[in-house]
């Protein structure tokens, strides 16, 4: 019986990363070395592979993840089976939301990458990228949008956040859990999330200028306030607990709201933006009464990346807060 296709697309990262002659690791090791070093791939599927860059997770671009998008597309029209992304960590929780907003095909695609240099002891690059293959290859990984896979983990894009700086098992699904895991190299998938359409439309649109501004104890409202003079089209708040502010911030972030969309994230990773269950000045109720939009279960980062992508659609604030209900 002939193999699954597998289409793997290396953007950069740690896992590509060895020795310069100055200090420190940099993305040197192309994605056909990668596959070069895992000759079981070869026994799991039929492997295509592309290096379009090689950069840090941290400096890739919406331009770039657009190009990405297109080779994405490209290679299932192609027949792929599935694709796997491979690319540096630190941005992993956003690029593989930013994939799944606008992939609305059956096939997985699987976004991987390593915590250590392809050189170090120890290294998990090699053993991401056959978990990541073994996943994109499966059956029953299909319907289930973008996945991200490290450390055997097989997480949904909208849940997973990087919780760790240094450890292979920095990846978590933080209130959830990962939705299965790759044992005995096959994908064991126990829980299935349900995908949810934003309606964004193909192919992926330019990313409007959207703000995120965190909020600390004591702040004040100088950056918030600042946010319309600056040219953005939208702004994301983190904020603290189930989606609170200090109470001297609630009237600049009404003002901010009637202008653009502002969405009410929040620092803690685990569970939804609440509704209707404070009651004091900054509180989720104030605050939404405001015109402020809840994030849902998205964190702030994966929300700032809906919110570009949809004012960059050209959606009004009111399609803008439908489109965020459905990830509450
Ligand atoms: N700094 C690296 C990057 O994101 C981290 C990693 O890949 O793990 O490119």
């Amino acid at each position: 019986m002939s193999k699954p296709r597998v289409h793997i697309i290396v953007l950069g990262g740690t896992i590509t990363m060895a020795p310069q002659s100055s200090a420190g690791i940099v993305p040197k090791v192309t994605g056909a070395e990668l596959v070069a070093a895992v000759p079981s791939l070869a026994e799991v599927a039929e492997i295509g592979v592309a290096t379009p860059f090689l950069v840090p997770g941290a400096s890739l671009s919406f331009p770039q993840m657009q190009q990405v998008n297109e080779l994405v597309d490209r290679a299932l029209e192609e027949g792929a089976h599935g694709v796997v992304v491979v690319q540096g960590t630190d941005t992993i929780d956003e690029t593989a939301v930013l994939l799944d907003l606008v992939h609305r095909r059956a096939e997985p695609v699987v976004v991987t990458g390593a915590m250590r240099g392809a050189g170090a002891a120890g290294a998990d690059g090699n053993a991401n990228l056959l978990a990541a293959v073994t996943v994109a290859a499966a059956s029953e990984a299909r319907d289930l949008g973008v996945l991200v896979v490290l450390n055997d983990e097989i997480h949904a894009a909208r849940l997973v956040s990087k919780q760790h700086k240094a450890l292979p098992s920095a990846f978590a699904s933080v209130g959830f859990g990962p939705l299965g895991h790759v044992v005995e190299g096959r994908a064991r998938i126990v829980l299935r999330l349900a995908r949810i359409d934003a309606g964004i439309g193909r192919p992926m649109p330019k990313a409007a200028p959207v703000a995120l501004v965190s909020v600390g104890l004591g702040d004040d409202d100088r950056m918030i306030r600042a946010i319309p003079e600056l040219g953005y089209k939208g702004l994301v708040i983190e904020a603290m607990g189930a989606g609170h502010l200090p109470g001297g911030l609630a009237a600049a972030s009404e003002e901010v709201a009637r202008a653009m969309p502002v969405i009410l994230a929040s620092r803690v990773p685990g569970g939804p933006i609440f509704a209707n269950t404070y009651g004091f000045p900054g509180s989720e109720i104030d605050l939404l009464g405001r015109g402020l939009i809840g994030a849902g279960l998205l964190s702030a980062h994966k929300a700032r990346l809906l919110l570009s992508l949809l004012v960059g659609a050209g959606r009004c604030t009111d399609e803008v807060a439908s489109v965020f209900a459905s990830f509450q």
